[in-house]
């Protein structure tokens, strides 16, 4: 691996290598403080997330190296129309890795099918965001010391969260997980999650509607955002919004271990009240993907080959069919080839490179 645009990039081996590497900078940063002396980090946010530029921008500080970028995209190049691949290749000559959102979903293939420096996918719209769930893995290792023999609670919309789909497929790889997940009816996990992950990696779940129903047996709850556009109706959202919210009264029956994660930002999801619990993790959270970053950034910089094997063994279609996704980069891209990859050889299924949309 010399980028990381999708979590299923890395082996268990290597988020390992990964977590225990995050560990040993939260237990000796100093030895770690001149490790990317002379390194730049360029953040290319084609869409603002303050929040994870800082991180990433802090991650590369604590190494010792340094950060340049933009992080509105109505003041850089690409506000003139310029593509992802031109901006990649020019910045690829200022620096020594590449950290990138952008709203389109496959925007960080093509950057790193051009670029000479590694490439981070910070969020390519609602597609993947690895970092966040590399976070959310250190996050369970450091409080709960462990990866394995959890139940794990997952409230919000599990419809449209793609963190949390990320963090499903990625926790669905270590033994003994079991999945509560909590939702309304509307917003239930998705029928391919069932099938492609959980019921393929013989995972076993429990969906409910109520958030305290399993409440005792959670070792981590992890809360999300429910937008209200979710909602069929404005009814059902007053309805249901308050039944979502975590408060002090719904812990009541909870283990005294219980490890309580966000990934931030919060809107009222959780009661400010519940900041104060000793469970409430959040916000420790959001520092460790400061230090997970810094493994990632210090694995990436270290490694010079590039594995294009995986390129070599898929069937694919160029130019046949068209991605129909709307948010796919294949829509704003220059000259950018159509292509679909036979993921499903039985049932003759293709989806496209970039995004994942099934060929039709
Ligand atoms: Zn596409």
């Amino acid at each position: 691996m010399k980028h990381l645009i999708d979590i299923k990039d890395l082996s268990v081996e290597e988020i390992d290598e990964l977590i225990e590497v995050a560990k040993d900078i939260i237990d000796n940063p100093e030895r770690y403080s001149e490790r990317c002396m002379g390194k730049i980090l360029a953040t290319l946010f084609f869409e603002p997330s303050t929040r994870t530029r800082l991180s990433f921008e802090s991650a590369m500080m604590r190494l010792g190296g340094n950060v340049l970028g933009f992080s509105e995209p109505n003041s850089s190049s690409a506000a003139k129309g310029e593509s992802v691949a031109d901006t990649v290749r020019v910045v690829g000559g200022y620096c020594d890795i590449i950290a990138m959102r952008h709203p389109k979903e496959g925007a960080p293939i093509v950057a790193q099918e051009k670029s000479i420096v590694p490439i981070i996918n910070a969020g390519d719209g609602g597609h993947h965001h690895p970092t966040q769930t590399l976070t959310d893995l250190l996050t369970i290792k450091m409080e709960k010391g462990r990866l394995n023999n959890l139940t794990i609670g997952i409230c919000g919309d599990l419809k449209y969260g793609r963190t949390v789909h990320s963090l499903i497929t990625a926790m669905c790889r270590y033994d003994n997980i079991k999945f509560v997940l909590i939702s309304p009816e509307e917003l239930k996990i998705p029928d391919y999650m069932k099938k492609d992950v959980l019921y393929k990696n013989k995972v076993s779940y429990i969906e409910t509607v109520d958030i305290e129903e399993h409440m005792g047996e959670l070792d981590i709850l992890y809360m999300t955002r429910i937008q209200k556009e979710r909602f069929s109706s404005a009814d059902d959202y007053i309805r249901l919004k308050d039944s979502y919210i975590l408060d002090l009264e719904k812990l009541e029956n909870a283990k005294k271990d219980l490890c309580i994660m966000h990934p931030l930002p919060r809107v009222n999801e959780i009661s400010v009240k519940v900041d104060e619990d000793s469970r409430a993790c959040y916000f420790k959270q959001a520092e460790y993907g400061k230090f997970i970053r810094m493994a990632l950034i210090l694995k990436l910089l270290n490694e010079k080959k590039i594995n294009n094997e995986k390129e070599n063994v898929e069937e694919k279609l160029i130019n046949k069919i068209t991605c129909k996704n709307l948010r796919c980069i294949t829509s704003v891209e220059q000259e950018l080839d159509q292509i679909f990859i036979l993921t499903d050889k039985e049932n003759g299924i293709y989806r496209c490179k970039y995004c994942d949309t099934k060929g039709e």
